[in-house]
């Protein structure tokens, strides 16, 4: 989810007290990198707290370091996340080596890789559930029409032998 960059936010952001978080960011006064994209300043990665976050919670975000890799990627990887969970015929396993790759290719951008996986396994199983109760709704109106054409077709035969 988009994350404005407003005066609330930017009070929420713990930035300033993660590990990453430098000299130079500092004379910059800067921060809430979700929204304001990454920073000019060369940095360290020494771990990323965004995950601790209640902005990262409150909208929703995958992952961190958006101070060194910017915003655009956590939409496009949600938005890619959920299109593949809507899309029935992606066997789960294909879902996870195609957000195993895409996890890989943003590198140490996700801190918490199991809870993404997690997510995404929730979702597949709820989508999975809705298809198989289609499928069987499907079978019962099936087995119904099946039915109701061999009770014609019987009804054709007895006609038939009167006559
Ligand atoms: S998610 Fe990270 S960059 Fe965004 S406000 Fe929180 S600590 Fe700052
Ligand atoms: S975006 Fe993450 S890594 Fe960068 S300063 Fe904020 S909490 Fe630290």
């Amino acid at each position: 989810m988009k994350v404005p960059d407003t005066e609330e936010n930017l009070k929420k952001c713990i930035c300033m007290d993660c590990p990453s978080y430098n000299e130079c960011m500092k004379s910059g006064m800067e921060g809430l990198f979700c929204a304001r994209g990454k920073t000019d300043c060369d940095l360290e990665r020494r771990g990323c707290i965004c995950t601790q976050c209640p902005v990262s919670r409150a909208y929703k975000l995958f992952g961190g370091y958006y101070c060194v890799i910017g915003t655009g990627w956590d939409e496009d990887f949600g938005k890619a996340v959920k299109a593949l969970i809507g899309t029935a015929v992606i066997p789960l396993k294909v879902l996870g080596d195609i957000a195993g790759d895409w996890a890989t290719s943003v590198g140490a951008a996700i801190p918490q890789p199991s809870k993404l996986a997690s997510t995404i396994i929730t979702a597949r199983i709820s989508t999975l559930k809705t298809i198989t109760k289609a499928i069987e709704k499907e079978i019962e109106l099936l087995e119904e029409h099946k039915k109701k054409l061999e009770a014609e077709e019987e009804k054709t035969k007895e006609k038939v032998k009167v006559e």
